[in-house]
């Protein structure tokens, strides 16, 4: 294996209606849909659909969703040998609600994620010492992020460490044992306390992280592109101009390819570009991880 993912998987329940009930009432909702989503599961599907050889450690319900979501990793190639079951417990899911304006209302249960644990890192060691590099998020508790960041270092394993959800008591001395801080732009401002408004607000924001002692920050601004910072220099990739559909998930796809690039290449700006391009490919289709391109479509698109 070349990249592992150590994060959360979802089940995404999405009601498509313009009214939500009160309390007390029931209402009709025109449609629903079921997909696969999870920070974690859908970094994991990005960098396994670009060709990556990506492993999961993640953690299902004791339920109906949890074979399939195992089954969905699978049938995207991803190695599922480390994805257990936590008893007693729910997957973790995602109720959400889109009206016709294509906004979404989301209500995230983490269920079996918060049962991911550093035994669960312990578990897959073997395995995880193989890799290059090893891909976190914050929907698992942080105990196990900061155990598998010192895992990592320990076995000189590249870190990618995407702080999402933003999380407010984050220990930034764990982020700056990372190589790469990857948050979008609501994260900075959250981290940070810091405007993030304007290309230069945004700049300074990441300056206060970096003096903080961060080696490579790359912060996702949606449809203004992205930006790596690390001492001194600054490097920005102007957004792949296409006609948005649909930009949940994006963020992961940018991460999921900017992995499979780097581990190829080692090129950092190259990876940026490629992973640009994607997930700008994702957001021109409805869903998250069934908008994200697989290699022979993204060529295509490049094309
Ligand atoms: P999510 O939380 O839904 O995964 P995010 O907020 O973390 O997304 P964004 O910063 O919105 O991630 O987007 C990630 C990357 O996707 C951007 O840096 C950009 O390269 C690309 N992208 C997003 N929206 C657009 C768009 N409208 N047009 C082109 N590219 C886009």
């Amino acid at each position: 294996m070349d990249i592992a993912v150590i994060g959360s998987n979802m089940v995404d329940l999405i009601t498509y209606t313009n009214q939500l009930p009160k309390a007390g009432e029931t209402l009709e909702a025109p449609d629903f849909a079921i997909g696969c989503g999870g920070k974690g599961a859908n970094q994991a599907v990005a960098a396994a659909k670009m060709g990556g050889s990506v492993m999961m450690v993640s953690k299902v319900g004791d339920d109906l969703f949890a074979p399939n979501t195992v089954v969905n990793l699978q049938q995207q190639g991803v190695d599922t040998r480390f994805v257990t079951t936590a008893p007693g417990t729910s997957s973790g899911v995602a109720p959400i609600f889109v009206d016709d304006e294509s906004q979404n209302r989301i209500l995230i249960i983490k269920g079996a994620n918060q049962q991911l644990k550093p035994a669960d890192i312990d578990a897959a060691a073997d395995a995880l010492k193989s890799c290059q590099l090893i891909i976190l998020q914050l929907e698992i508790p942080l105990e196990t992020v900061y155990y598998a960041i010192d895992f990592a270092r320990q076995h000189d394993i590249k870190v990618i460490l995407n702080p999402a959800p933003a999380v407010a008591d984050l220990n930034i001395d764990y982020a700056c044992k990372c190589d790469f801080f990857m948050p979008n732009e609501t994260e900075l401002e959250i981290l940070t306390g810091m405007p993030v408004t304007t290309d230069e607000e945004v700049k300074l924001a990441g300056q206060s992280l970096l003096k903080r002692g961060l080696k490579n920050l790359i912060i996702t601004l949606g449809g203004r592109g992205s930006l790596w910072m690390s001492g001194d220099s600054v490097h920005q990739v102007a957004p792949t101009a296409v006609k948005a559909v649909d930009t949940s998930g994006a963020g992961d796809a940018f991460i999921g390819c900017f992995a499979h690039e780097l581990v190829k290449s080692g090129d950092i700006p190259a990876a940026m570009a490629q992973a640009s391009a994607y997930a700008a490919c994702s957001v021109t289709g409805r869903g998250t991880q069934r908008s994200y391109p697989d290699a022979e479509t993204f060529q295509r698109f490049l094309n």
